[in-house]
């Protein structure tokens, strides 16, 4: 909880943070801020990560410090890991042998820190470094600022997603006034992108498929796609949220293709669909509106599975049967069976 991750930072002078593989807008915001709220207490502190800073977030105070590494090769009085669901998350050989401080603002994160502080009331874990300033009482920086609302701006989806709380709005006021412009960090993580990102998400939308009922949609992308372009693998992010800005669709899958025959798939859900419970399933985790899982198999494997996992979701919810109630197997397998029928013959996304 809170107050031990502040008796720790006291008490101790050499902390690193880290962060899951591929980190997006919080983990990097949230590592960046925390890092620089410990070098404001004069820690010794470095960030650590096993993938490199994406585009987006280079322009972050501090991103070209972030150190690229495997493993955790020095010693530490604590590590810091943030939003990970486990101790495998960050990607990093040797982390379970630290002193681990588990911040997080997912409710199913595993409690695998020494310490563990998770509160997900928070709309981003960078609420939580905001939140730690105040109470270990280190003024909020331009530098923390400017972290802290790139991980609320990115983790809110631009303050439109059902986590933005009067408190995201009170902080991010307390971040502009700290020196934030919002405008400048919008360009730098929004508008920014390079050409070959346009010339994908051009591919990838010419895959897109709705069900019968018009409520789930799924798009792909493949290997050859991404060569065709010479798109970074980091181009395809985002794409999963296109099919959502339909009114009809209730929920979507994004398939990006990483190897021959393994997916990286995004899920995307609105209101009372909990697409966290279907990346669960595969191993993944992350939120009930947006959540994510690696799946091993051939493409037709890969969309039957998650699509008619999605078609059950939905239609459990519209039949009332609330948010939290477990699917019915026989449900799953008679979506699936229903589906296949509508869709044979179905083309797959291989151009
Ligand atoms: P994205 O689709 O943007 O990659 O991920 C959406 C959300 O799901 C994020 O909050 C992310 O942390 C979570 N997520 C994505 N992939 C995984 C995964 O493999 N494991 C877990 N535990 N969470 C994931
Ligand atoms: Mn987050």
């Amino acid at each position: 909880m809170l107050s031990q991750v502040v008796e720790l930072i006291e008490s101790k002078r050499r902390f690193a943070i880290t962060s899951h593989i591929r980190p997006d807008g919080d983990s990097l915001g949230s590592s960046l801020g925390l890092y620089w709220l410990l070098r404001a207490l004069d820690k010794e502190t470095e960030v650590i990560m096993r993938d490199p800073v994406p585009h987006a977030y280079q322009k972050l105070p501090g991103s070209e410090l972030v150190r690229v590494t495997p493993r955790v090769d020095r010693d530490y009085d604590a590590v810091f890991v943030i939003e990970c669901s486990d101790v495998t998350r960050p990607g990093l050989e040797a982390l379970d042998e630290q002193f681990v401080v588990n911040i997080d603002h997912h409710s199913t994160t595993a409690l695998f820190g020494q310490i563990n502080w998770i509160d997900s009331t928070a709309s981003a874990v960078g609420e939580m470094v905001y939140n730690l300033c105040k109470a270990i009482g280190v003024r909020v920086t331009r530098e923390i600022a400017e972290c802290v609302y790139t991980a609320l701006v990115t983790d809110t989806g631009s303050f439109h997603y059902a986590n933005t709380s009067e408190r995201t709005f009170k902080v991010a006021s307390e971040l502009v006034r700290a020196g934030v412009k919002p405008a400048k960090v919008s360009q730098a993580v929004f508008a920014n992108y390079p050409w070959s990102k346009i010339e994908l998400l051009g591919e990838v939308l010419a895959t897109v498929r709705r069900d019968p009922s018009g409520r789930v949609a799924w798009l792909a992308q493949t290997l050859e796609m991404q060569e065709r372009t010479g798109a970074s693998d980091e181009d395809g992010d985002g794409f999963v949220n296109y099919p959502m800005s339909c009114g009809d669709v209730e929920a979507c899958a994004f398939f990006k293709e990483t190897a021959p025959g393994s997916y990286r798939v995004s899920l995307r859900s609105k209101c009372d669909v909990n697409v966290a419970r279907i990346a669960e399933r595969f191993g993944g985790g992350g939120h009930r509106n947006a959540a994510g899982c690696t799946f091993r198999g051939s493409w037709e494997e890969a969309e039957a599975t998650l699509v008619s996992q999605l078609v059950a979701a939905v239609e459990h919810r519209a039949n009332g049967g609330g948010p939290t109630g477990p699917l019915n197997p026989q449900d799953v397998v008679a979506a699936k069976e229903s589906r296949e029928a509508e869709q044979r013959g179905a083309r797959s996304p291989r151009p």
